[in-house]
């Protein structure tokens, strides 16, 4: 058992009433392994290769029927985290110029067809994105994000509507679609205090409303409305002493005890150490890792502080 290579898919957060995220990882014969990461749960692994392998890729028949078509060849990732063949055949690939005029096949048009959300999300610096979100998704993508306050502005009949919508906030309210997740995660080092990212996540979404009042588009209404974070996550939102975690994920071995959890990233403690650490458990999406009692060296930064 533990000698399996697993294929780190990523970690994804489920629907409530679930109340910590998975570490979703494919084993040699194409199954899978969910472990769940909550607080006290023990994470080993080493890297076991070198390099990202190839996810697969998506086929969607539905607002709710989507196939994960694994990657035949076990291919290195070129395209993000897909081969070149894997990357063509996703009709995610094709979502994205949708509100262009750019063609879809029948089921992807079913999924976009389906209501979406337009929200605001504030990350621990208090740098901000504008967003969507899926009816059916509508939680799990602000949870997989790792926002630490989050508005929704807007519930569009379609997810074209809704991606009009957010080129205009963009536009009009400099609101970025995407926040690297080195930058959240050296924001998380050091969170600024849960009232001003509070703050600037209302008066954020109160722009991006004032600017959507005046849209020429149909087909959508402004909302108030306001995103529960996971109780797991307020632990890594606080300003507790912690520190960046020192070691790169793309080789060695690694181990400690899961406190908290935001999006990919964990507050963990290290074996013989009360320090804590910021770990960005993404950096492990399309790594092949080993599970097992393995342990992360604790780095020279613990003298300094005492
Ligand atoms: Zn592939």
């Amino acid at each position: 058992m533990t000698d399996t290579h697993y294929l780190v898919h990523g970690v994804f957060w489920p629907a409530p009433p679930a109340t910590a995220p998975v570490l979703r990882l494919q084993a040699p014969d194409g199954t899978f392994l969910e472990t769940t990461l909550d607080d006290g749960t023990r994470l080993g692994f080493r890297l076991a290769a070198e390099g990202k392998s190839c996810l697969g890729h998506h086929r969607v028949h539905g607002p709710a029927h989507r196939d994960h078509v694994l990657c035949v060849g076990h291919a290195p990732a070129v395209r993000g985290h897909q081969c070149e063949r894997c990357f063509v055949a996703d009709d995610f690939r094709l979502m994205h110029d949708f509100h262009r005029g750019g063609g879809v096949p029948p089921g992807l048009r079913s999924y976009l067809m389906q209501q979406h959300w337009l929200y605001v999300a504030t990350f621990a610096s208090g740098v901000s994105k504008v967003g969507t979100a899926s009816d059916l998704r509508k939680w799990q993508r602000l949870a997989e994000q790792g926002a630490v306050a989050a508005s929704y502005v807007a519930r569009a009949g379609d997810g074209r509507v809704v991606r009009v919508l957010e080129d205009l906030v963009t536009r009009d309210g400099g609101l970025p679609q995407q926040v690297r997740a080195a930058a959240k995660a050296a924001a998380l080092a050091a969170p600024a205090p849960a009232g001003r990212i509070t703050a600037r996540n209302a008066e954020l979404a109160a722009d991006a409303r004032r600017i959507l009042s005046t849209a020429a588009e149909d087909g959508f209404e402004i909302v108030h409305e306001g995103w529960n974070r996971p109780r797991l996550a307020a632990r890594l939102c606080t300003a507790t002493a912690r520190h960046a975690y020192p070691h790169g994920l793309a080789s060695g071995s690694h181990g400690f005890t899961i406190r908290s959890a935001c999006g990919s990233f964990v507050l963990v403690r290290l074996d013989h150490s009360d320090l804590e650490f910021v770990v960005d458990l993404g950096q492990l999406k399309g790594r092949t890792v080993e599970l097992g009692e393995h342990s992360s060296e604790v780095p020279a930064v613990q003298e300094s502080l005492f």
